[in-house]
């Protein structure tokens, strides 16, 4: 039997009956809809209110991250650190090819150019080592910056992202962007509830932004925010994504163009909510994924990607390794066929038509993972129903 005609066969076993199963559905319960409705009779929908002010301290502790600022979406709150970090027109932004495309978008959206790095097979988030070898050849240190010899731009930031949930190798990444001068933020938009070593994924970067989308691990309808330790850039975010209005009960005075990026009050009473069930939708997405791990081991030729060493994932999307792409389009078609969403990877970031030009390195494993994998439905739900 075909390794993808195999894994059929066990998702069939192991999800239950119903259909359409989707890849990852948000849950609601009594809680989600007694805040919504506590923040309708408030009349504080918009961005103040105090489920904002909750949600961000809900957050820091959650993370142990000091200071969290709540936003419209994460890409705001990516777009937000990148300012924040000093990232300009004309700069280079170092980020992986294979993560979804908001990411990117907010570095061209500045005026600046991503420039693209390939990842590892551990922990599918950038690759320290090659990183490092990498820059030791086309980076440049000179005035206090850092240049890329081939471009003359300046390099200024790295942005690690935390790839499904699983944490990047942040300690080595870290010493990186160190060397190199480069601003370090970390994209954990789908890494909420995923440590390293005892720390919590967006503790290593200036910056860090987290994303609460439908698809998320949580969800405020739409939201983001962004994490930092650092006491003034938090206040400089929360200044720059109200406006830039100086504070005063009637004036409207603005000190920058800013913009209008705080999350409403509504959807932080949603995220409030959500954010109450983490610890049991972490539990249960374990469960799930160890039930993958056990069932998917028996099949040949075929890699259930497993949280790396010292870390605790929360295991946000479940992936398999095909052994190539053909068996990858067999098994997505056939699934499909069947009411089981399984997607691929995204198209990764220097195929898309307007980063095809951008600078990047040789990207071996992010085009075999793109080639190669397979995202499972992994709703926490299904971490109850799931059969056997
Ligand atoms: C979801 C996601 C984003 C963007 O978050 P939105 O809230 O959808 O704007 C950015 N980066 C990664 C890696 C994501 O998964």
């Amino acid at each position: 039997m075909k390794p993808s005609d195999a894994i059929l066969d066990t998702l069939r076993d192991l999800l239950p009956e119903r259909r359409p199963i989707g890849l990852h559905e948000p849950e609601f319960g009594d809680t989600e809809k007694a805040l919504v409705a506590d923040c309708l009779d408030s009349g504080w929908v918009s961005s103040v209110g105090q489920y904002v002010d909750r949600f961000e301290q809900a957050l820091a502790e959650v993370t142990g991250i000091p200071h969290a600022v709540a936003t419209v979406n994460g890409t705001a709150a990516l777009h937000t650190c990148l300012i924040l970090a000093g990232v300009r027109p004309g700069d280079e932004v170092l980020l992986p090819a294979l993560t979804f495309i908001g990411s990117a978008n907010p570095v061209a959206q500045l005026g600046a150019t991503p420039h693209f790095v390939d990842c590892e097979a551990e922990t599918l988030g950038v690759d320290p080592q090659r990183l490092a070898d990498y820059l030791s050849d086309i980076a440049e240190l000179r005035g206090g910056g850092c240049f890329n010899k081939h471009t003359g731009r300046p390099l200024r930031a790295l942005m690690v992202v935390h790839v499904l949930g699983h944490p990047a190798r942040m300690d080595e990444l870290a010493a990186v962007a160190e060397r190199y001068r480069l601003t370090l933020i970390e994209d954990a938009a789908e890494s909420l509830g995923s440590w390293r070593g005892g720390r919590h994924t967006g503790s290593w970067g200036r910056l860090a932004a987290l994303s609460f989308n439908g698809n998320k691990i949580i969800t405020s309808g739409g939201g983001g925010a962004i994490l930092t330790a650092d006491s003034e850039l938090a206040q400089r975010a929360r200044h720059l994504t109200t406006t830039a209005k100086q504070p005063h009960p009637w004036a409207f005075e603005h000190d920058a163009v800013g913009y209008n990026y705080r999350l409403p009050n509504l959807n932080a009473a949603l995220g409030c909510a959500q954010l109450e069930r983490l610890p049991e939708r972490l539990a249960r997405k374990r469960r799930l994924a160890q039930r993958y791990a056990a069932a998917f081991a028996a099949i040949d030729d075929i890699h259930f990607q497993l949280e790396p060493a010292d870390c605790r994932s929360n295991h946000w999307l479940n992936l398999l390794l095909l052994p190539d792409a053909g068996q990858r389009d067999r098994l997505l078609a056939a699934a499909h066929a069947e009411g089981i969403q399984l997607r691929p990877f995204w198209t990764p970031l220097h195929r898309q038509p307007m980063y095809r030009h951008a600078p990047r390195m040789d990207l071996p494993c992010t085009e075999a993972l793109f080639a190669r994998g397979v995202c499972l439905p992994s709703s926490a739900a299904l971490g109850d129903s799931i059969r056997k």
